[in-house]
């Protein structure tokens, strides 16, 4: 079952054409002293998240409405979720678009062959649906689509893919992937945080300890960095149910690897 699992894809803005010139600007040590933005960001006082109850249906074998359906309520669940943190902490919040494709392309060009991207310019959570997901529905690994692109929606809304997009583009060779690294870590510990309270309505017959295996067994992705610092960060958010413990920013090399 735990085979197939792929990590959701990454955040558009990395991918899109026509590199800035500050690519010519090398800043080796820009992520050693990470700009307030992302590293004293105030989405780290939004508190402890509140217990949260969301209808999440089940999944009907081989059925793609189902799984549209599915997303839909997973993506209310997320809205609703970091509306409530963004308020805690004194944010404004706008919920994202979402479209839901069982084709390969969306609105900010090809969708992953995980099944998932955000666009930050147009602020779109894009899901497609994936033939694996069709034939061998993995309930948890089909909601961490939505749990985890909901994660590049907050760094969104707080700056932060802005800044790490900066970042990304000054860096160079490994400089650059941990910039990366920490983005997509901070985006697994947000879907943690998220989990702590959304866990019991998404239901996923498996145990946090078996789904938190799973990621740690995943095949490694140079965008996001290795399986095993992946699930230490979603565990993180998810026993400490706060996106105060997501501060990839400011944590060490071995972290983010
Ligand atoms: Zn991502």
């Amino acid at each position: 079952m735990i085979a197939g699992l792929g990590l959701p894809g990454t955040a558009g803005a990395q991918t899109a054409a026509g590199a800035p010139t500050a690519q010519t600007a090398s800043l080796p040590h820009a992520a050693a002293a990470p700009p307030a933005v992302l590293a004293e960001n105030r989405i780290y006082r939004s508190g402890t998240a509140s217990p949260l109850s969301c209808p999440i249906p089940e999944i009907r074998e081989g059925s793609a409405a189902s799984l549209k359906t599915f997303h839909r309520a997973m993506a209310r669940c997320a809205d609703r979720f970091w509306a409530t943190r963004f308020r805690a902490a004194g944010l404004t919040y706008t919920s994202p678009k979402v479209t839901i494709t069982t084709g390969s392309s969306s609105v900010c060009g090809k969708i992953t062959s995980n099944g998932a991207q955000y666009c930050p310019t147009q602020r779109t959570v894009a899901i497609r649906i994936m033939k694996r997901d069709l034939t061998d529905p993995f309930r948890m690994n089909i909601a961490h689509s939505v749990a985890h692109e909901w994660g590049h929606h907050v760094q969104q809304l707080t700056g932060m893919l802005d800044e790490q997009n900066r970042l990304y583009w000054r860096a160079r060779g490994s400089a650059r992937s941990i910039v990366s690294h920490r983005l997509e870590m901070q985006a697994e510990c947000f879907a943690g945080v998220f989990y702590s309270v959304a866990l019991d309505s998404i239901d996923p017959g498996i145990t946090w300890d078996q789904w938190i295996g799973a990621v740690r067994e995943a095949e490694e992705s140079k965008v996001h960095g290795k399986p095993r610092n992946l699930a230490y960060w979603q565990n993180r958010g998810y026993t400490s149910g706060s996106a105060g413990s997501c501060n990839t920013w400011k944590a060490s090399l071995a972290r983010v690897s």
